[in-house]
């Protein structure tokens, strides 16, 4: 069983894929993760995140692996935990530079289809109904309107005990969907085969039940 969900940011895919995954039992990867792994790896390394040819050599050094714990899955860079680092506004503002570059992306779908040939699995991600599993069982396109991820966002750091401000969050997301979708070749498309879903005016617990009744179809 393949299940791809793809949207833009914010839009509430990876909360809603660990619940699919938990009651169905299936992997669940975040692909945007692995990105932000390697971004965060160029970071460390002082690498322009631009520089393709800098980043394809640090590509190869690169493990990225992942652990289930009772906080929810933990990110590993060759053996560091790095699952906070990632989220933060360093990686948040380098990633799309890194996701644009094409042998990133190649390395990247390869062991996103790696992990895929071993597993039932939930993936989430931008291309994942286009690009990395084609011929999933289920492909959703998960969207919302801005306003609404970003109050997600917004109510998600508060539970986190971190203070953020709406309107910079919103400007941020209006900025991510931006770069996502302009560069020469964005990775958000929805498939052909894919089921829309507008999440603006559902609850999380809505969303899954939704998905898990197509899954069960
Ligand atoms: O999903 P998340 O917001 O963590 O993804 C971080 C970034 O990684 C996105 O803004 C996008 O640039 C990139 N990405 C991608 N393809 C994917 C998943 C994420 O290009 N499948």
């Amino acid at each position: 069983m393949q299940i791809a969900i793809d949207g833009p940011a914010s839009s509430g895919k990876s909360t809603i894929s660990k619940k699919i995954a938990n009651m169905r039992g299936l992997l669940y990867l975040d692909t945007g993760a692995m990105y932000r792994v390697v971004t965060l790896a160029a970071l460390q390394h002082k690498i322009d995140p631009s520089d393709e040819e800098s980043v394809k050599q640090l590509l190869s050094q690169i493990k990225i692996h992942f652990e289930t714990s009772d906080n929810g899955q933990l990110v590993f860079l060759n053996g560091e935990n790095v699952t906070d680092t990632i989220r933060g506004n360093q990686v948040t503002n380098n990633v799309s530079a890194i996701a644009a570059q094409k042998l990133v992306r190649e390395e990247m779908v390869k062991r996103q289809r790696d992990i895929a040939a071993n597993h039932s699995i939930i993936m989430d991600g931008r291309d994942i109904g286009t690009v990395v599993l084609p011929d999933a069982d289920l492909k959703v396109f998960l969207i919302a309107t801005a306003e609404e991820r970003a109050n997600r966002r917004f109510k998600e750091n508060q539970l986190r005990g971190i203070e953020t401000d709406y309107r910079q969050l919103l400007e941020e997301i209006k900025h991510r969907d931006y770069l996502d979708s302009t560069r020469k070749e964005s990775p958000l498309k929805k498939a052909d085969d894919a089921i829309e879903l507008d999440s603006t005016p559902l609850t999380i617990d809505q969303v899954v039940d939704t998905i898990v009744k197509w899954i069960d179809e």
